[in-house]
This record gives C-alpha cells, structure tokens and sequence, in this order.
C-alpha cells in the first residue's frame, strides 16, 4: 500500500493541567528551597538556593536525591561526613523533609497574579482545570485547603503517591484525563514552571506551555520582579524560556495570566493538523 491515512484532532482545547508551586501559587516557587535549606542545614550539610533548585518539580524523594547528586553537594557531604550519603540516610532524610515540607506550605499557597480570573474564564469557556505536582498527597492536603481558602480549587488534583512514579512519567497526566473524562491526549495542555513539567506533558503526549518569570527557574517572588530594571528581568526570562523551549515546549508565557493567548495559538496550531 502507498499511502495510508492518519487521524489528527483538530478540536478545542478541553483541558489544562497546571503545576501548582511557580505556576498557580507561591511566586518563585520557594517551599521547596525553604524545606530543602532546613533539612541540609540539620544534616551539618548547608546547601545553597542553586542547589536547592536542582531537580524542582521531581516528586520530593527524587528531589532530594538530584541535589545529593550534584559534585558541590556530594563534596561538601563527604567533607562533612566523612563518606557519600547511604541510602539509609536518604531514606532517612525523606522522612524528616515531609514534615517540614507540609509544615512550609501554608505560608506559599498564595494564588499567582491572574490564576483565579483565568480559572474562571477556562470554567466558562467549558475547559477543565487539572493539576499535578512534585508533593505527595499528605503535603497536597494542606496546599489545597489553604489555596481553596484563597479561592483556588482545580477540579482534579494528583499527586506522585497515587500513581507508579512522579515527573517525568506520564502517569499523573494520565490519572487526570481519566478523572477529567477528557480526551484525546491532544486536546489538553501541561502548564509548569520547570523542565521536568514539561517532560512530564511531552511524555504523555499533551501540549506543554512553560512558565518562565513566575517560576523556579528565575525563583523571585513578585515584588523581586517588579523591582527588576527592564534588561535584568529580560535576561531572566530569557534565560528561563531557553531552558524550558529546549525542553521541548511549545509555547512560553510569563505567567499563567497569559495562558488564555497561548491557548489560542495552540488551537490554531491544531487547526492546521499540527500534533504535539
Ligand atoms: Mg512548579
């Protein structure tokens, strides 16, 4: 046979799925970095805000495990300690972060600049809101009753405990578009702040949108970045929207408060037979 004949989705967009820390709440993304600093810190090991950055958006275990395995952090951790972290003191680690995790996250459930007006204006137009994240279900529980206090509540919430593995595994994407009644893969769009965000949507085969100034890898909060000369803030952005694009993103915003016009040009990217 010469020619065969593929099916393309060329419909709306009928779902997103957001990240929550950098991408809907807590500008900076810096709960993470917070509990992260503390736990090192009483480890006799004091990591730094870069080091702390490293692996953002895994589920928090292999959080902390990308930070261990970085050569600065495993130096100092050997200087310190006389040997490389055993997996005992990994796992060790992991049960004193979850406490401190949870206990940080009321204090960064803050709704991004526009997330409410844009979750309203998505609801309207008949589009589902989802979520995923790096925090387990127990860290999530306070997360989400503290961002509902402020007015956020997404219809779908999914955390790395509840399906196989974490970032960047397609599962939690794929958790969503069941609990969301929403198909085919193409017609929902990942939405996050970090490269492992965007893996995670590539993977599942949904459109990606990165987040570049709110987010983890420029990590300031909102008054920082307002107070940025223009080509300092510029900088920033691109230096973030480089990270994400490379990868494999489709399409770069600042903020969630500009997803509305991302989402118009995906659907226009649909419309013209493009997958994603
Ligand atoms: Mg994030």
């Amino acid at each position: 046979m010469d020619f065969v004949f593929r099916r393309a989705y060329r419909g709306k967009i009928k779902a997103v799925i957001l990240d929550w820390a950098g991408t809907a709440v807590d500008h900076g993304s810096f709960a993470p970095v917070a509990a992260l600093l503390r736990l090192f810190e009483q480890w006799g090991v004091p990591i730094t805000v870069e080091d702390a950055r490293t692996g953002m958006g895994l589920m928090k275990k292999d959080h902390l495990r990308a930070i261990l395995a970085r050569q600065r952090v495993a130096e100092a951790w050997q200087m310190a300690r006389g040997c490389l972290p055993s997996e005992a003191e990994v796992e060790a680690m992991f049960a004193q972060l979850v406490p401190l995790q949870t206990a940080l996250l009321a204090e960064h459930a803050e709704p991004i600049p526009g997330l409410l007006e844009v979750v309203q204006d998505l609801r309207q137009r008949g589009v589902k809101i989802g979520s995923t994240t790096g925090y387990l279900s127990g860290m999530m529980t306070v997360l989400a009753t503290e961002a509902a206090r402020r007015g956020y509540t997404p219809d779908c919430i999914v955390c790395p405990d509840q399906v196989p593995a974490g970032r960047p595994c397609p599962w939690m994407c794929y958790q969503n578009a069941i609990q969301l009644g929403v198909y085919p893969n193409e017609a929902i769009v990942k939405v996050g702040d970090t490269p492992a965000d965007v893996e995670e949507g590539l993977n599942a085969g949904m459109w990606c949108v990165g987040v570049a100034l709110t987010g983890s890898l420029v990590g300031l909060r909102e008054h920082e970045v307002n107070a940025l000369a223009p080509e300092r803030r510029d900088a920033l952005r691109r230096c973030a929207a480089e990270q994400l694009y490379r990868a494999g993103a489709h399409e770069i915003i600042d903020g969630i408060w500009e997803l509305p016009e991302a989402l118009t040009r995906i659907e226009r990217r649909l419309a013209q037979g493009e997958k994603p």
